[in-house]
């Protein structure tokens, strides 16, 4: 299998090559030249894979259809070790939860840190473990995070060879629970920073350090964001064994409802419709940061500014651009690369908009992709978190609860639909307890974190100063 940029540029590239790298030259994002179709006794063979032998077997097997320069057997042991009941907390990794008639949960977050991320950054963490071991290499990941992306990416990153994480946070802006997840962790190659600003000062010095070409070589400066094809890659298996605990066979169509932001996670859920997988309709859910609603329901790509891009009670999902998005509009568009160059290199640079409502591809966007979307507030959030709890005794997360309330009002008679639950509800107690009047339960591994040391440096908003440390650490 090759990849291949969204923006043209062809020389083909290895899953390898695009482990440890951003963005194409061309700053577009990898692809698949082509998605792998199954047919019917395929799709048959990998029920039984992931019947008979669980979660990892399945994820080698679709895996290896897209990775063909690592062995086979180095790939299965990979995902062996990635997928155990001791990292996420059963036996199914992914377990389905039925609701009610014809609604189900799809439980993604039971991982180290408590939200869906894990199932993708756990697998990314031990694969670069190998392939940097290969090459004889190291790195360096820098990265910013106002809460899920920051844990996730640390605990799987924890006591790897060859590896070195520096996560920027804003000081005294996360949840306590969210804090003492990421600042207990014992690790020497874990650095918190806690920088004096907001979110954004994090993501501008993240950007600044990588803009420093020379610095960023000399030091392997690299990142886990969620453009990775990896991650994206992680993410499609779990479309597979919901759908095989949805059904009985491989004739019934199902729909997923996917809490969105940066359009990684339902990404998956195209790749995983484009490879075959019986999938009715995408659901794109979205908070009050509705630029993919927006998008859905009217063509319009209209990225907002800081200013507007309002912090919500589903933070996870607070966006300004869905910085996945590319690769969809790459399929939709038939990978017409210059195309794609012009509405995401132009047009969002000098108008920071496009609209597709005249064109006729985005008639398709519905009838041939099946994505429809919908929009949850704040009160909807209390709303369905109050319902789901008095109707079912089930605590959800505030993200969990947008992608039920916008399932709800897609479902279709005989057409299954899944929610993904993508955080448990204890990351996010003030809003539980704001709906509720109760705090979450916390799972027992998390009992008095809050209580432990903290391995923190705070500094100031400083590039200059991050470098410092960085060459420091590296020379140590
Ligand atoms: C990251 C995240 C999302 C959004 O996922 P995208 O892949 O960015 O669309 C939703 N819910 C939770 C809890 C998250 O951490």
């Amino acid at each position: 299998m090759n990849y291949i940029s969204t923006r043209g540029e062809a020389t083909p590239r290895k899953f390898c090559d695009i482990l440890l790298e951003g963005l194409a030259s061309d700053g577009g994002l990898y692809l698949p030249a082509q998605y792998p179709r199954l047919d019917a006794s395929h799709l048959a063979r990998l029920r039984d894979v992931y019947t008979r032998q669980g979660y990892a077997a399945l994820a080698f097997e679709i895996l290896a259809l897209y990775i063909d320069d690592i062995p086979a057997a180095d790939l299965r042991a990979l995902c062996a070790k990635t997928y155990t009941e001791q990292t996420f907390g059963n036996a199914a990794i992914a377990p389905l939860k039925p609701l009610e008639a014809g609604l189900h949960l799809l439980a993604l977050s039971n991982g180290p840190s408590l939200a869906f991320k894990d199932m993708a950054m756990q697998l990314l963490g031990n694969l670069f473990e190998y392939e940097l071991a290969r090459r004889g290499e190291t790195l360096n990941i820098l990265g910013a995070t106002s809460g899920d992306t920051g844990s996730a990416a640390e605990y799987a990153m924890r006591g790897k060879k060859g590896i070195r994480v520096f996560m920027l946070s804003p000081h005294g802006r996360m949840s306590t629970f969210q804090q003492a997840q990421m600042f207990s962790l014992r690790e020497a190659n874990i650095h918190n920073i806690a920088i004096e600003g907001v979110f954004d000062d994090c993501q501008d010095i993240v950007k600044a350090v990588s803009q420093d070409l020379a610095f960023k070589r000399q030091y392997r400066i690299g990142t886990v964001n969620s453009i990775n094809w990896a991650r994206l890659l992680a993410q499609v298996v779990y479309y597979f064994a919901g759908y095989f605990q949805a059904t009985p066979s491989n004739g019934q169509p199902v729909s997923f409802a996917v809490p969105s932001g940066n359009f990684g996670n339902v990404c998956a859920g195209h790749v995983a419709r484009m490879m075959g997988l019986p999938i009715a309709q995408l659901v794109v859910a979205t908070n009050e940061n509705d630029v993919l609603d927006e998008f859905f329901r009217t063509g319009r790509y209209r990225v907002r500014a800081a200013a507007s891009t309002h912090a919500t009670s589903s933070p996870s999902m607070d966006i300004s651009k869905a910085s996945n998005f590319e690769r969809f509009i790459a399929d939709l568009l038939g990978r017409d690369g210059a195309r794609v160059a012009a509405l995401f290199g132009d047009a969002l640079a000098s108008q920071g908009q496009f609209d597709l409502g005249a064109d006729p591809a985005f008639a398709r966007v519905r009838a041939q992709y099946g994505f429809v979307s919908g929009k949850s507030t704040h009160a909807d959030r209390l709303a369905t978190i109050r319902d789901v709890h008095a109707r079912h005794g089930l605590i959800i997360d505030p993200h969990t609860a947008d992608g039920l309330k916008v399932a709800r009002q897609h479902q279709q008679p005989d057409v299954p639909m899944v929610a993904l639950e993508t955080a448990l509800p204890i990351k996010f107690a003030a809003t539980i307890i704001e709906a509720l009047g109760q705090p979450p339960a916390r799972p027992a591994r998390f009992e008095g974190i809050e209580r432990l040391p903290r391995h923190v440096r705070v500094m100031p908003a400083d590039a200059a100063q991050i470098k410092t440390l960085i060459a420091r650490e590296c020379a140590a």
